[in-house]
Order: structure tokens, then sequence, then C-alpha cells
């Protein structure tokens, strides 16, 4: 049975001063699989190896089974871990591979032989078995690893980007593999990656990192449909979100407004009652999202609908449907950047920086004086110049053509507003689906 693991405030700072993680807090169920999803070096990796006890926690509480778990060696943590580069033993056979973890343990060889082939079965590798690791493709070799992996059947699977070496159509196929093998022993596993669909794909729940701070963790649905903030919702789904600046009007006694650029959008009442924040945020520069489902072509709206003249700047084949890229004439929005602790600390307080500067102010001092050139800073540009585009879903043998200009309905049900920080303010941030 799987054991149940509880981060409570779990930090990394590496020796040199880096906070890789902060203060991250969640609990996972006996046989849950939850992904670590993330951008590179947002600390995934710091954050599994702290779970697998090759990595010292620096701040905070780790529980396995309820239990203080910091001083556990990494042998009774009852955990097996796969990476991305997993290392076979070359000069064994794929059986020997599989059978290493018990024949290490000193199970009897009968009991391992059946286990082998067991394992092996469920893996699809029966035949390979005599075959040494260079006779494998990739994804042989990682299913003889996920074999060695499984077969002594431990509490907890780590697995850090086991897929990421191996190609698109082997990952897929894989990744429905690994869930089917991790679901029958009942283990509970933290799987990392930074590819959302096998995220999606996989997690019973996700934990989105950013800079090694928690941004969200919730079911798959949940962070589509309702994302804690502009980082999540843009980093999850594909095409991305769509994402342009607006502003929202809130007069007392009338119909609220969403101002997209030079268009508006009525918010229908029965969508905003109740919603206190969006009198906070109004007349303040905002986000707003939109997924390319939320977007449809049409002249007849349904109630919930609301509609923009947009013009077509890019018809995207895509084979079993075609891409639209529309502009509606508001501007583009970036995901707002996170402030890093440690980038607010004073520079000086850095030991490495304050050498460096040492360094360079020694340089000058030897090269001939040259004043400063003048700090360039862009004007900002015309509105019409950063006009952003809408991306949508159409149905194959639409006609579009760049240029034309066609209503767009828009699914206001749909509407994500985030204020300047990036958290999303609509849906209602406490708005909670039903799990
Ligand atoms: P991820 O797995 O999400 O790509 P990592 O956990 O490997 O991220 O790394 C998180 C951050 O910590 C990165 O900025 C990385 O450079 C840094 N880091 C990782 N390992 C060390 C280390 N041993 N010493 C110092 N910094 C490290
Ligand atoms: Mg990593």
């Amino acid at each position: 049975m799987g054991s149940t693991i509880t981060l409570h405030q779990l930090s990394k700072t590496y020796p040199g001063g880096h906070r890789a993680v902060r203060d991250i807090s969640l609990h996972l169920r006996a046989g849950e699989f939850l992904v670590l999803l993330g951008p590179s070096g947002c600390g995934k990796s710091t954050l599994l190896r702290m779970i697998a006890g090759l990595e010292t926690v620096t701040g905070g509480e780790l529980l396995l089974n309820g239990r203080p778990a910091d001083d556990l060696p990494p042998s009774e943590r009852d955990m097996a871990m796969i990476f991305q580069n997993f290392a076979l033993y070359p000069t064994m056979t794929a059986a020997e591979n599989i059978a290493f973890p018990l024949a290490a343990r000193g199970d009897d060889d009968h009991t391992t032989v059946q286990a082998v082939n067991t394992v092996a079965d469920r893996l699809g590798i029966r035949s390979l078995l005599t075959r040494t690791p260079a006779q494998l493709s990739g994804g042989e070799r990682q299913r003889v690893a996920m074999g060695r992996a499984v077969i002594r059947r431990p509490s907890v699977f780590l697995m850090d980007e086991p897929l990421s070496s191996l190609d698109t159509r082997l990952r897929v196929r894989l990744r429905t593999e690994i869930l089917s093998v991790v679901r029958h022993t009942g283990a509970t596993t933290v799987y990392v990656t930074h590819d959302q669909a096998e995220a999606m794909a996989l997690g019973d729940r996700i934990a989105v990192l950013r800079d090694g701070i928690l941004q969200q963790i919730g079911t798959p649905d949940e962070l589509y449909e309702l994302p804690a903030n502009a980082f999540v919702a843009s980093f999850v789904g594909t095409p991305r979100i769509n994402l342009l600046h607006g502003t929202l009007y809130a007069p007392i006694d009338g119909t609220m407004t969403v101002s997209l650029g030079p268009q508006k959008l009525e918010l229908p009442s029965e969508l905003a009652q109740g919603h206190q924040m969006l009198r906070v945020v109004q007349g303040r520069p905002l986000l707003i999202g939109l997924r390319p489902e939320a977007l449809r072509i049409s002249s007849t709206p349904a109630p919930h609908e609301r509609t923009l003249s947009v013009t077509v700047t890019h018809v995207e084949y895509q084979g079993h449907e075609v891409l639209l890229h529309v502009t509606a004439g508001a501007q583009t929005a970036e995901v707002p950047r996170s402030a890093p602790v440690d980038e607010q600390q004073p520079a000086s307080g850095n030991p490495l920086t304050a050498g460096i500067r040492a360094l360079l102010g020694r340089l000058r001092g030897a090269l001939p004086h040259r004043p400063h050139p003048p700090t360039r800073s862009a004007p900002p540009l015309p509105d019409r110049y950063r006009v952003g585009e809408l991306v949508l879903r159409a149905r194959q043998g639409t006609g579009y053509r760049t240029g034309d200009r066609i209503p767009l309905l828009v699914d206001m049900r749909a509407l994500m507003l985030f204020d300047g920080a990036g958290h999303r303010v609509f849906p209602h941030p406490t708005h909670r689906p039903d799990l």
C-alpha cells in the first residue's frame, strides 16, 4: 500500500544561497498520483530529491505516513526512483536488470523468476528478457527500468521526467502503461514533468511550481477551469489561453463592461452578482483571459454570449482543425513576472555579486575612462503597433482569409479576469468546484 507524504513549508536553499524550493505545503493521500509541473529550473527535481532523501531539507518538514522523515536515510523510505537518464547495468540482460533489486535483497530464485515474468508481462517485454540494454530501443530500455522499479513493490514511486528523452508517440503510449502499472501496485506516485499535456493525462492532482513557489494544486480540470493566476492559466492548455489587456467598468446601477482596446463586452448581470471584488478592481488594468473554446464565429449570439468585431490575421491549418488568429484591436498581455525573493535582496548582501563588483571595479580602474552610453528606454509604441491576436479553433473548410472582418462571439461564462499581479479575480477566487 502507498505511503502518505506530507510537506510542511518545505524549503531548500542550496549552499550558494539559491532558494530552489520555497515553503511548499501539500499532502498526498496513499495511492495518489501527483504531478509536479513547471518550467525548467523551477525546483521540481530538487523537491523530488528531498522526498527521496537524496537532498537535505533546509527548512520545514517532510512526513511519511505521518512521521517526520527528514533524518530517514533513502534506503529506509521504501521508495523507487526513475529518472530521465535511467541507468541499466549494461552487461546484464533485461531479466537480470529487473531481478536485481530482489536478488540484492536475497529473495529465492523461484520467487524472483516468477516476479520478473509477471512484471515483464505487464510491461509487454517478456520476449526481450534475454537481451542486453544495447540491444534494446529507448522505449524498451525505459520499460525495463520501470520493471526494475516496480518489482519490489515500493510504497512510493518518484519519477523525474522519465519519458522526456523519447519521441512523442512513444511517450503517449508509455504514459498510459506507467499509469496502469503504478495503479496496479497501489503505490503513491510523484511524477515530475514540464509537459502540461503529460501532467493533465496522468495526474489525480497537479502541483504547479514557478521559481520554487507552489502556484496551485488541483485536479486537471480545476487548473484548467479555475487557474489561481495568469501563470497557471497560460501554462495549462493548448493552444495557450488568449491574454489581453483590458479594463472593467462597474457603475453602481449600470451594467458592468469589460473593455478590450477599442471594444466593449457587457458582463451578464447574473455572472457579476455578489462579486464584490469586481468593484475593487474596476478601472484598474486587468488581464482578460479567454481560452480558444470560449470563442466562436457566428452572428447569432446565445444569451451568455457577447460579440466582438474582429479581423482575421492568420489561418493556421492543423489537419483535423484550423486555428484562426484574429484581432479585436486590444493589446496582448504577458504573464506578470513573479518577483523571486532573492532578487529583492540588496545585491551587496550577496558575496558573489560583491566579488564580481570588486573585480569589475579593478578592471575599470585599469582601463581608459569611457562615459556610460545613455540608457535607452524604448518609447512606448502606439497601441496599434502592439495589437494582439486571439486564437480560436474553426472547422475545416470555413474559407476564411486574412483580412476578413467577422463577428466573434465570446462566451462570457468562460471569461477570466486577472489583476495586475496576475491573481484571478473572475470567476471569484473563492469559487471551488465540487470535488
Ligand atoms: P527543475 O527540475 O524544475 O528543472 P531543479 O530542481 O533542478 O529544477 O533546480 C532548481 C533550481 O536550483 C535551478 O535554478 C538550479 O540551477 C538550482 N540548483 C539545482 N541543483 C543545484 C545545486 N546542487 N546547487 C545549487 N543550485 C542548484
Ligand atoms: Mg529537473
